[in-house]
């Protein structure tokens, strides 16, 4: 018997990236086969490999401090079309053009540097960059909901190690986000409160579950987190989305991103930095009202221990059931007691 390497080659090649419908789950499924391609952390092994982020390389050149580009391996682009016979719409069988924004946010000129070792000026324009991205992207009739984040640690899958962030434009607002909506709105429609707002001021009076405060914002491990070292960060202001921040609340919000982020890479001396996956979560920009919506960011760090990864196991992936071996409020502890240049 014959074993050979099976390629996925393609007639997804050529055919561009759809949305496929997913009838059980009511969602969509992005199908983006092009980017099976995309380079590879090839750094260690490859000594002719050039970053392409750094200023030497053609996407990292000009004056910058922070800055944007186009996702060269974008799973969705804003003139996305597929062609006739491979659109569906049937019964079951739901097919789209993937039509989108994908944008790579580079926090920095220097390969070594992570988040939470730049400086407090430069972190506070990467958020002006993050605000103006929001705004401009949102701005797109197309683009109903606006999702800005950052994937870090080859243990996550980040292809390049290049300090970077990412933003994804999307058609429609993505399921978990939707839940997180609908139960802000339930609360909202009951009690004509914001649920964020209950939430934080709840923290605030127990003390014990928050990780650091500034005049503006609180850092605090949820009492339902799903993931062991899993952090949000909330505005004090009932704010939607970075537009409305003022100057100060800006340099304020680096101030606790970066307090926080170093907090979590200072959690074990054997690793370089805490792998994590990080979401910023503003209002749709689908032009519905959002009264009960409240700007948040949450890390979901990727770690249970030194050495031990923390992986979505059949539990949580079949059944959306989260077990979580840890005790928010031993976490927000042990991150209180780690101190960051800012403590
Ligand atoms: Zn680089
Ligand atoms: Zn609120």
């Amino acid at each position: 018997m014959h074993f050979g390497i099976v390629e996925l080659m393609p007639e997804s090649e050529t055919r561009g990236s759809e949305m496929r419908w997913d009838p059980f789950l009511r969602e969509w499924v992005v199908i983006a086969a092009h980017r099976g391609a995309r380079p590879v952390l090839a750094e260690k092994a490859d000594k002719s490999y050039r970053c392409p982020f750094c200023p030497d390389a053609p996407e990292g050149q000009g004056d910058w401090v922070v800055k944007h580009t186009n996702n060269k391996f974008a799973a969705m682009t804003p003139e996305a079309t597929l062609s006739p016979e491979i659109l569906q719409d049937t019964l079951i069988f739901k097919v789209k053009a993937s039509v989108g924004v994908n944008e790579v946010i580079l926090y920095t000129r220097e390969h070594n540097q992570q988040l939470g070792s730049l400086s407090l000026d430069h972190i506070t324009q990467l958020v002006q960059l993050w605000a103006d991205r929001y705004a401009e992207i949102g701005k797109l009739d197309v683009i109903k909901s606006v999702f800005i984040f950052e994937n870090r640690g080859t243990i996550i899958g980040v292809s390049l190690s290049h300090p970077h962030g990412q933003l994804y434009g999307f058609p429609f607002i993505p399921p978990r986000f939707q839940r997180q909506l609908d139960g802000a709105q339930v609360f909202h429609e009951e009690h004509s409160r914001c649920l964020y707002c209950e939430v934080l001021a709840n923290e605030l009076k127990i003390q014990r579950r928050i990780v650091c405060e500034n005049e503006d914002f609180v850092a605090f491990c949820p009492p339902y987190a799903k993931w062991d070292y899993e952090t949000h960060i909330y505005p004090r202001r009932h704010i939607p989305s970075l537009f409305f921040m003022t100057l100060e609340e800006r340099h304020n919000y680096a101030a606790i991103i970066k307090q926080l982020v170093q907090k979590l890479d200072r959690f074990h001396p054997n690793l370089e930095f805490m792998p994590y996956t990080m979401g910023l979560y503003q209002q749709p920009t689908d032009g519905g009202q959002y009264p009960y919506f409240h700007l948040n960011m949450q890390f979901y760090p990727a770690m249970r221990g030194a050495n031990q990864q923390k992986f979505a196991g059949s539990v949580e992936s079949h059944m959306g059931t989260w077990i979580n071996s840890s005790a928010p409020e031993d976490v927000a502890r042990m991150l209180r007691g780690i101190k960051s240049d800012l403590d």
